[in-house]
């Protein structure tokens, strides 16, 4: 077991990569925070969670100061202790330039990259003193590639490796990693429902024929699933990946290959 007693805090876990991410760490021996706006979905994450271990839910808005806060606290008071953060919770948005709306703009880049700042500045408090840490920041390869009608989205994973960049160099004396996956196109209600079903239905295109032409650009062809995503995450918050901080990992069935 890669993380036997450690302590994580996982944003976004009610479902989707986050809920797998949850699962794999609790298979890897870890216990956990999980946070989620909708507190019934949380509480059913954790009841279904719990039958793996540890499992604190604590409900709120990533991009909400005082609950970030909260959380942290909350997580500390409870455990004790800290030693991995991952930065899942997301905001997609399906939408072409023209018609992203400022209110839009401002909420996604808020969920997207300040929530994680927000999370990290939480963590690197606690971690720094600890003098150990990980943390993993889920982007996209939006942000390393652009995505067209997805403007506001890429802008944000883009800030986020930005920023997970100069916060590794800036944490690593103090014996904390600091790392960005990058998925690709992942078969949940993000890209389900959030993307494919929103263009189909703002483009009055056929959705069958959207999923084939977006996964043309997929070398793989195919949608990614969440728990391949969460395996990476559990290995970038283990001991084993102690060498590596600052890094931009894609797990992208080879959209965005350089
Ligand atoms: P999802 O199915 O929409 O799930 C998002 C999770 O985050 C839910 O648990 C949701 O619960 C929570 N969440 C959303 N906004 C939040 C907020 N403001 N504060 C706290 N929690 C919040 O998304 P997903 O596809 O699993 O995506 C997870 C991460 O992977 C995101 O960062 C996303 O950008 C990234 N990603 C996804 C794909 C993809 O194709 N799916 C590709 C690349 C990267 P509530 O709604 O209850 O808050």
């Amino acid at each position: 077991m890669m993380l036997q007693g450690k302590v994580v805090l996982v944003t976004g876990a009610s479902r989707g990569i986050g809920l797998a991410i949850a699962k794999a760490l609790l298979k890897e021996g870890a216990k956990l925070a999980i946070t989620a706006r909708d507190p019934e979905r949380l509480g059913k994450a954790q009841a279904e969670l719990e039958q793996s271990g540890e499992v604190l839910a604590l409900p709120g808005d990533v991009a909400d100061e005082e609950a970030v806060k909260a959380a942290f606290m909350r997580a500390l008071e409870s455990y004790g202790r800290l030693d991995g953060l991952v930065n899942n919770a997301g905001l997609g948005l399906a939408c072409p330039v023209l018609d992203t709306s400022r209110a839009d703009w401002d909420r996604v880049l808020a969920v997207n990259a300040t929530g994680p700042f927000l999370t990290c500045r939480e963590a690197v408090r606690h971690m720094s003193g600890n003098k150990m840490g990980k943390i993993v920041n889920v982007a996209s390869v939006s942000g390393t590639m652009g995505t067209a009608m997805a403007s506001a989205y890429s802008a944000s994973k883009a800030a986020l490796i930005g920023f997970t960049k100069a916060l590794a160099k800036e944490v690593a004396r103090h014996g904390i990693n600091a790392n960005c996956v990058c998925p690709g196109a992942t078969d949940t209600d993000m890209f389900q429902k959030d993307t494919l079903d929103v263009l189909a239905a703002k483009f009055k295109m056929d959705r069958a024929e959207l999923l084939k032409s977006v996964l043309s650009t997929v070398p793989l062809r195919r949608l990614l699933r969440p728990a391949e995503v969460a395996d990476l995450v559990a290995f970038l918050l283990s001991d084993k990946a102690d060498g590596i901080t600052g890094q931009v990992v894609r797990i992208d069935c080879g959209t965005d290959i350089h």
